[in-house]
């Protein structure tokens, strides 16, 4: 079947800023496919999307995992043919580890196959859909801890943060947000990395930070952008509202 609105799939989207992102693109009028790896916290998220009136539907999709993914993309194919927009927002951290010379390598493997190979799975498999749309659009949920620029900054606020193994993983995806965009660029597809900013959700213990709704920000802003905008760029939102680019 081939749809006639805009559709977009966010990832990781049954909370935090995932929910946020698929709430703003619903209300700009996008179909929002929530993928969600736990079915029932996706649907109980799309149940309050649709009561803002929001077409918002639910699909089962772990990052971690090749079948689900497979399945989503079937469930995707079937209802709707094409997909625009594909924002990877799924994302895991662990608590603060000690040091990054007794950090759990275990751990670390968990976040690169989630922050990364788990990006790039998804990305592969829905390719095929993306390729049907006008203008597909791919946005990559990063970090402003990825910044190998402000980490070797002493007059930076990240100058101090650990977290070795989760910053690494954002580093990684934007190696491989610049690599896909510079491949995708002949098809007109734009591939861009966002940073949400500190932002409260479970993953920072719903501590300092601002909101969901202004963390989403940035993804909106890459997702919806026109034809003449860029690609294989990195992208913060100001305290202002000012969407700039950041350094890698
Ligand atoms: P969050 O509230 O913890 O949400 C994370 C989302 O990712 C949840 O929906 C979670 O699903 C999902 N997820 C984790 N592993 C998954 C998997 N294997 N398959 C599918 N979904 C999976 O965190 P958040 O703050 O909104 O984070 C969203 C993104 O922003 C992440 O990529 C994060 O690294 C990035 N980020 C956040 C901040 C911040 O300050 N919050 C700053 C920079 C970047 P479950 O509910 O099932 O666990």
């Amino acid at each position: 079947m081939t749809c006639t609105s805009h559709t977009a799939l966010i990832t990781g989207a049954n909370k935090g800023i995932g929910l946020a992102i698929a709430r703003q693109l619903g209300k700009a009028g996008y179909i929002v496919w929530l993928g969600c790896r736990d079915i029932s916290r996706g649907e109980k998220a799309a149940h309050a999307l649709r009561g803002d009136g929001i077409d918002a539907r639910p699909v089962q999709l772990d990052v971690t995992d090749g079948a689900s993914i497979s399945n989503a993309v079937k469930t995707l194919q079937s209802e709707i043919g094409r997909l625009d927009i594909l924002v990877n927002n799924a994302g895991l951290m662990f608590g603060s580890p000690p040091s990054l010379t007794e950090e759990s390598i275990d751990e670390m493997q968990q976040m690169f196959n989630t922050n990364v190979l788990g990006v790039m799975r998804v990305t592969q498999a829905f390719l095929p859909l993306l390729r049907k749309s006008r203008a597909a659009r791919i946005v990559m949920m990063s970090s402003g801890l990825s910044s190998l620029t402000d980490a070797l900054d002493m007059r930076s606020e990240t100058w101090t943060v650990g977290y070795g193994g989760y910053c690494a993983s954002k580093t990684a995806l934007n190696m491989l947000t610049v690599k896909l965009a510079k491949e995708l660029d002949r098809e007109g597809i734009k591939v861009n990395a966002v940073d949400p900013g500190l932002t409260s959700t479970d993953m920072t213990g719903n501590g300092l930070g601002h909101s969901p709704e202004e963390g989403a920000r940035p993804a909106l802003a890459l997702a919806t952008i026109h034809a003449n905008g860029p690609t294989a760029g990195f992208y913060a939102c100001t305290s202002s509202g000012e969407i700039v680019q950041k350094s890698w």
